[in-house]
Formats: C-alpha cells, structure tokens, sequence
C-alpha cells in the first residue's frame, strides 16, 4: 500500500492518518478537509466551548506542525466524484488524487428543523465550530431560549443557556428526554434536574412555525398552539449521514455507508468509518447499526489503521458515550437498545449514581451519572464474557468494581 486518501478530517479521518504514521505507515497520506482550519474536536462546542471555558485554539486535534512532522498531507478542498475504476478521488478544486486505500470520514449533518421561518435569524444547529462561534455571543444575552430535541445536544445546550441566565423551554416529540440513548430511569433523574435549573419541558410536542419580526426569531408555536418567546432558538433533532459521493460511486447504502465487520464499504479497495459508517454491531445482536459518537470514531479509526498496516480484526469495541450538562457527567458503556429492567447503585440524592441494564438477565448497558469508577468497570465486564446477571447486581451490598475484578 503506498496511498491512502482520506475524506473527511473529523474526528475519524484525524485518527486513521495519525494512527497510520504511528503503526509505522511510510506511504503517501492525503486528508481531506473541507472545513475551514485545522481539524477539531466537537464534544466542547455544545458545552465548555459555548460558556468560553475553552480557547478556540484547544479545539484542534493537534497544531499545524504535527501534520508537516507526519508528513500528513492536508488539504482544503471538498471531495465531489470517485472514480473507482481508475481508482481517484476528483476535489471541487479540479485535483485528482490516486489511492490504494480509500477511506470515507465524512461524518453527518444535522437533520433541518423544515418548518416554517426556519430561515429566521436567531435560528442554530449546532455542527461545526462556525455554528458554534455565530451562536457563543447570542446565547450570553439570549432571555428566552427554545431548544427543539432533547437529546444530547439539545440537553447540553438546554444546561449552558440556563447556567447563563436564560428562560428555557425544551420541546420534543418524545416523553422523556434522550430517550433514544438511556433507559427511563436515568431519563427521570436529568429532567428532574434539568427543571431544578429552570428548563421547562413540553413532551408530546412538535413545533408548526416559527415566528418573526423583521428577520429576527420572537416566538414559536409548538402543535398544541402553544406559542413559547424565543429570540434565540436551537435544535437538535438527529443527523443524517454524509453519503453523497459513496452512493453516486454505486456503494452499497444502507443507513449510512454499509460496511462489514472490518469496516470495509462494498469495494475492496474503499473503507467506511465513523458516524457515516454502518456495520454490524455485536451489542446491537449483529444488526447493522450507525454510532455517533467520538469514541466510536476512534475505534474504528484505529481498527482500520491496524489493518491497512497488516493486523485485520473485526471491529469488536464496546461502544460507549458521555455528556456533560450542568455538574451532571453521564458516562455509558454499551447499548441498552431493548433492555427489561434495571438495577440501580449509589444515590440519586448525591447525583452519584448508575443505572445497570438487562435484557433477559444479562448486562447490555451501564449508565453511570458522576460515578466513572462504575463506567471503567462497566466497559470491561461488557468486553468480556461471562456476563453480569441481574440477580447478581441486585445482591445486598453489590459492586461493580469488585465484580469486575
Ligand atoms: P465528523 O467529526 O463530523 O467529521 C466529518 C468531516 O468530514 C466533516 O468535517 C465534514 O465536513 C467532512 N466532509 C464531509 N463530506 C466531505 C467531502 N465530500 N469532502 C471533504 N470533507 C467532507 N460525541 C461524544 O462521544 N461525546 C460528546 O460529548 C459529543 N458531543 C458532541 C457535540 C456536538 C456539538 C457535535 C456536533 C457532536 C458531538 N459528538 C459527541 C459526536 C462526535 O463529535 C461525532 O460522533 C464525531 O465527530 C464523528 O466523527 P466523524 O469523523 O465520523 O465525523
């Protein structure tokens, strides 16, 4: 292998190059970066990034020196076409590039709010350090705020705008918060939270408009005619991957970039990682699943380094996942898709505290909330038979560092 071109200079794309040059790769190494800067970290620009506890110079992976030392070819261009039979990748800019080994990092983008007035000014995702930069200045003077999802993003939000001072409503579909990514229990206990900090909530509920003066969000109504003030107004309703050019290169597609179990695309020469890939995924009963999450990024970034170097191995990792919102640090190990019952150790009242869940008996997933000696202990037993059975969680005095052991 003497070429590897890389699409996408996120999270995973960032990884595989580095993690190639540490494995000993001495081949040519493109990454391709169509965003504006160095390639960052977006964990913070919900978060720490927002309350300006974090320089925008700390967001980058590493500084501009580390991809000349690595001889790291990065560029900033956008990759349009592949051209697989002659095996190039054409960029907006006219470039060719000639690979060996093609990899696809390009990751996902917010799914649009597609509603009326969504064109209003005070309207934000949350994606990319520019969404970041136009919306840090308006939520530190922003009085009514509304967050459309409550899910990750939504919630960390929701915590930074009232840790500033600001009236928060929350609106979801749904009937709990996060629902998709924790079990009710843990969902119960950030709500409750949530309210104690002022973020109001109206499950059960989509929003049919948003309304403006001059240009400028004032309002919106939720399809229970509801009409909440808003001048500043932040969603976050899921993603939708970046596929565009694995797909018009004939793919195969499927929720993402469908990819086996060693992370390779249809094409034997073109690879799939990342929030954009989906594969099958032992946790989720050997489904083809897509995981959004840093963690997951890199994993599988350094799953597909070891076997463009020669150490194939199936993409094995318990996926795992955290958020900070408020003094609240949620860590989970696994995938508690599908669970029937929990146990719960530590206490709420200290807000230190897990949730461990169970589908017909056995451990799937560990939810820890500022407790990360259970999240450490929680990832090993998951990576590990024999599993943890519900009865034995449920002992008196039961722990799981000393179970892990
Ligand atoms: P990305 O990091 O999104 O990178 C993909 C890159 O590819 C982008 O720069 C994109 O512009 C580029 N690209 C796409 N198409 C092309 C093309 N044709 N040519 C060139 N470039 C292209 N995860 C956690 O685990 N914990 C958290 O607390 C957390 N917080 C988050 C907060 C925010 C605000 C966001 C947005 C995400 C957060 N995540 C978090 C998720 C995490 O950031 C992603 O899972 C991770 O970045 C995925 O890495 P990736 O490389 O697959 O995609």
């Amino acid at each position: 292998l003497s070429s590897v071109v890389i699409v996408g200079a996120g999270q995973a794309g960032f990884q595989v190059a580095a993690s190639l040059r540490q494995g000993g790769f001495s081949g040519h190494i493109s990454l391709i970066n169509n965003e504006p800067g160095l390639p960052y970290q977006r964990p913070p620009l919900s978060k720490a990034y927002l309350l300006g506890k974090i320089a925008t110079s700390n967001l980058a992976f590493r500084p501009e020196a580390f991809f000349d030392q690595q001889q790291i070819e990065l560029l900033q261009d956008d990759a349009i076409t592949i051209d697989r039979q002659n095996r190039h990748v054409v960029l907006a800019s006219g470039k060719s590039l000639q690979y060996d080994h093609l990899v696809l990092a390009t990751g996902a983008h917010n799914r649009p709010l597609s509603v009326p007035g969504d064109d209003l000014q005070g309207v934000f995702g949350i994606k990319t350090l520019a969404d970041a930069d136009a919306l840090a200045p308006r939520v530190k003077d922003a009085r009514n705020v509304v967050v459309i999802g409550s899910g990750f993003i939504g919630l960390e939000f929701a915590a930074v705008a009232a840790a500033l001072g600001a009236s928060v409503h929350v609106v979801d579909l749904g009937d709990r918060p996060m629902a998709r990514a924790v079990s009710s229990d843990m969902a119960a206990v950030f709500r409750q939270t949530h309210e104690s900090w002022g973020v109001q909530f109206h499950f059960h509920q989509g929003v049919t408009r948003l309304i403006g003066e001059n240009g400028q969000i004032t309002a919106i109504e939720t399809t229970d005619g509801k009409v909440l003030p808003a001048e500043l107004l932040v969603y976050g309703i899921g993603v939708i991957p970046n596929i565009t050019i694995a797909n018009e290169a004939g793919l195969a597609i499927e929720n993402g970039i469908k990819v086996d179990a060693n992370l390779l695309t249809s094409d034997p020469h073109i690879s799939a990682i990342g929030d954009v890939a989906c594969f099958p995924c032992i946790q989720n009963e050997g489904e083809h699943t897509r995981i959004e999450s840093v963690p997951n990024a890199m994993e599988q970034a350094r799953t597909l380094a070891s076997r463009l170097l020669g150490n194939a191995k199936p993409f094995d990792a318990v996926p795992w996942f955290w958020t900070d919102q408020g003094n609240l640090k949620l860590q989970i190990a696994g995938l508690s898709t599908g669970y029937d019952s929990t146990v719960r150790l530590g206490s709420e009242a200290t807000q230190q505290f897990s949730v461990l869940c169970f589908r017909k008996g056995q451990l799937v997933a560990v939810e820890s909330c500022n407790r990360p000696g259970d999240h450490l202990a929680g990832k090993k037993i998951l990576s590990r038979p024999p599993e943890l059975t519900s009865a034995e969680a449920s002992a008196p005095g039961f722990d799981l560092k000393i179970w892990e052991l």
